[in-house]
C-alpha cells in the first residue's frame, strides 16, 4: 500500500514535472521567435545595391525572417490571417546597419593634458589599462549598454574587432543570441593579435606579461601566429583581427592568414601606414582596417587581390575636440590648436569634395600629411574600383550622445569627404555584409534574409544625415523601436 502510494506520488511528480517542462519549452519557443507574421507597409523602400527605390512598399516576415519584399498590392493576397501589420506611413525603410568596426568593450576618456606630458603607457591609456585590470564583469555590462545603444541606433550587426578582454565579445554575441540581452547580431573577434609594444607600454616588468595576456596575443614568429588564431578558435570567434605595424613581418601575417582560412575565419588587418598596408597585402588579409596612407598603386593591388578597403571615418570634422570638451578642461594652447585644425579640415574637406563631385582632377596625394589627405583617399579608393566598407571605430567616450547616435554619426562624414550618399549606405549595408561574409544573411531586405530593417522619415539618399535620425528598428523580426507609432498614437 505504500509502496502503491509511494509509486502514483512518484508518477504525479514526473507528470508534474512533465508538464512544467512543456511550459517552459512553449514560452521558450514563443520568446525565441514571433509567433505571428508581420506586414511591414512604408513608403519607399531603398535597395542599396541598385538604388532602386520601391514605392508603398510592403515586406512580409515570418518567423525573424523576411518572406517577401513588394508593392503592397503583390504582397497582401499572401499574408497570412492574424498577421500583424505596421504601417510606417511615408517613411523610408532601408536594410539594418552594418558597423563593420567597433569596440563595444571600451569607452576611453581622452586623458589631461597635463596628464599626457608627464605619463605616457600607450595608445587609449589610462583608459585601456584599467579596462583590462578591472573585472572582466564590470566591463561586459558596458559592452551590453553599447551594444543596446548601438542597435537603438538602427545598427543591426556589428563586427567587434578587439579591446574586449579575453572572452567579452563572444559571451556578449552569445549573451544576445540567446535572448539574456538586447543587442545587435555581434562579429567577435576575441582577443586581438599584435606585435610587443602596439598598444601599452612601460609596465610594471613583473606584472607586465599578465596584463597583456589578458587584452592581446603577441606574434613572435609565425609558430606563435598559428598559436595565437587556434586560441582564439577555442573561443570560437567569427573573425581574426590582427594590428600590422613596423615589426610585423610577411611570413608572421601569412601563418596567421592560413591558419584563419583553414578554420574558415577571415582576417581583418589594421594598417595605417603604407609598410603595413603592404605586409597586409603581401600576407593576403581579408580586409584593410583604415589604410590612412595606401597609394594608387596599393589600392590596384587590393582591388586585383579581392581585399576590401574598410574606412574607418572617426576622427573627422570636430570629433575629438568634442570629446575633449566635455571630459577634460583644454588649455588656452590646446583650445585654439584643435579648433584651428578641425577648420582647415572641415573647409579643405567640402571645398574639395565639391570640387570633386563635379569632375576636377585629383590633387596630388603627396603633397599632404596623411592625416590631410582623407577626402582625397575617400576619392581615391572609389576611383580605383577596390571594394569598399566602413566602420565607425567607435570606442570613446562622447560626452551627450549615446554609443549608437556616436557611431552612425561618423557615416554621414564620408559623403562630406566626397562619396555620393548612395554609397556611404552601401558601404554601412550590403558591401559590408560581403566584407563580412554574410551576404546571404544581412544588408538587403530580400526574401530569404534576417529580418533586420530601420526606418527613416526623410530620403537618405537626398539628405544622408538621416542616418542619424533613425525612427523605426527591426532585428530579427523584433520591433527595437518604433518613434513612427508613438508619433501617430499622440
Ligand atoms: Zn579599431
Amino acid at each position: 500500500m505504500i509502496l502503491m502510494h509511494l509509486i502514483r506520488k512518484e508518477r504525479m511528480n514526473v507528470s508534474l514535472i512533465f508538464s512544467f517542462a512543456v511550459g517552459i519549452f512553449a514560452a521558450t519557443q514563443l520568446a525565441a521567435q514571433s509567433p505571428s507574421p508581420i506586414l511591414i507597409k512604408a513608403g519607399r523602400l531603398l535597395d542599396p545595391r541598385s538604388g532602386n527605390v520601391l514605392s508603398s512598399a510592403a515586406v512580409l516576415i515570418e518567423n525573424g525572417k523576411i518572406k517577401e519584399v513588394g508593392p503592397v498590392s503583390q504582397v497582401q493576397p499572401h499574408v497570412p490571417a492574424g498577421a500583424k501589420t505596421i504601417d510606417l506611413g511615408s517613411a523610408t525603410l532601408l536594410p539594418g546597419l552594418i558597423d563593420s568596426h567597433t569596440h563595444l568593450l571600451i569607452d576611453p576618456i581622452a586623458p589631461a593634458e597635463a596628464e599626457r606630458a608627464r605619463h605616457y603607457n600607450g595608445s587609449f591609456a589610462p583608459a585601456l589599462l584599467l579596462a583590462i585590470v578591472e573585472s572582466p564583469s564590470k566591463r561586459v555590462f558596458l559592452g551590453e549598454q553599447m551594444a543596446r545603444e548601438d542597435l537603438e541606433s538602427g545598427i543591426t550587426t556589428v563586427r567587434n574587432l578587439g579591446h574586449s578582454g579575453i572572452d567579452g565579445d563572444t559571451e556578449l554575441r552569445d549573451a544576445i543570441n540567446a535572448g539574456r540581452t538586447v543587442g545587435p547580431r555581434i562579429l567577435a573577434s576575441a582577443r586581438k593579435l599584435i606585435t610587443r609594444s602596439s598598444y601599452v607600454q612601460s609596465l610594471n616588468p613583473a606584472l607586465a606579461e599578465a596584463i597583456l595576456q589578458q587584452e592581446f596575443l603577441l606574434i613572435d614568429g609565425a609558430d606563435r601566429a598559428r598559436q595565437a588564431v587556434r586560441e582564439n578558435e577555442f573561443q570560437n570567434v567569427d573573425v581574426i583581427k590582427v594590428t600590422a605595424d613596423e615589426n610585423l613581418t610577411v611570413p608572421e601575417l601569412v601563418a596567421v592568414v592560413e591558419e584563419a582560412h583553414r578554420a574558415h575565419l577571415k582576417v581583418a588587418v589594421h594598417a595605417v601606414d603604407k609598410h603595413s598596408i603592404q605586409t597586409a597585402i603581401d600576407a593576403g588579409a581579408d580586409s584593410i582596417e583604415h589604410g590612412n596612407e595606401a597609394t594608387d598603386a596599393q589600392l590596384k593591388q587590393m582591388r586585383d587581390k579581392g581585399i576590401f578597403f574598410d574606412f574607418t571615418p572617426t576622427s573627422y570634422g570636430d570629433f575629438f575636440t568634442k570629446i575633449f570638451e566635455g571630459t577634460i578642461a583644454m588649455s588656452l594652447k590646446l583650445r585654439p590648436e584643435r579648433l584651428g585644425s578641425d577648420k582647415r579640415t572641415k573647409q579643405r574637406y567640402s571645398d574639395l569634395a565639391q570640387q570633386l563631385l563635379k569632375g576636377a582632377p585629383f590633387p596630388d596625394a603627396s603633397a599632404e600629411p596623411y592625416d590631410r589627405q582623407y577626402d582625397n583617399l575617400v576619392q581615391r579608393v572609389m576611383k580605383s574600383g577596390v571594394k569598399f566598407a566602413a566602420g565607425s571605430d567607435m570606442g570613446w567616450f562622447y560626452p551627450g550622445k549615446t554609443r549608437g547616435q556616436a557611431s552612425v554619426s561618423r557615416f554621414p562624414t564620408l559623403h562630406e569627404a566626397g562619396m555620393p550618399s548612395l554609397d556611404v549606405i552601401r558601404a554601412i549595408t550590403t558591401n559590408a555584409a560581403e566584407m563580412l561574409g554574410w551576404q546571404d544573411r544581412i544588408g538587403s531586405i530580400e526574401a530569404g534574409k534576417f529580418a533586420d530593417l530601420i526606418a527613416v522619415a526623410g530620403d537618405p539618399v537626398a539628405d544622408i544625415s538621416e542616418l542619424e535620425r533613425v525612427r523605426f528598428v527591426m532585428k530579427d523580426g523584433k520591433v527595437i523601436r518604433n518613434d513612427f507609432q508613438e508619433k501617430d498614437s499622440k
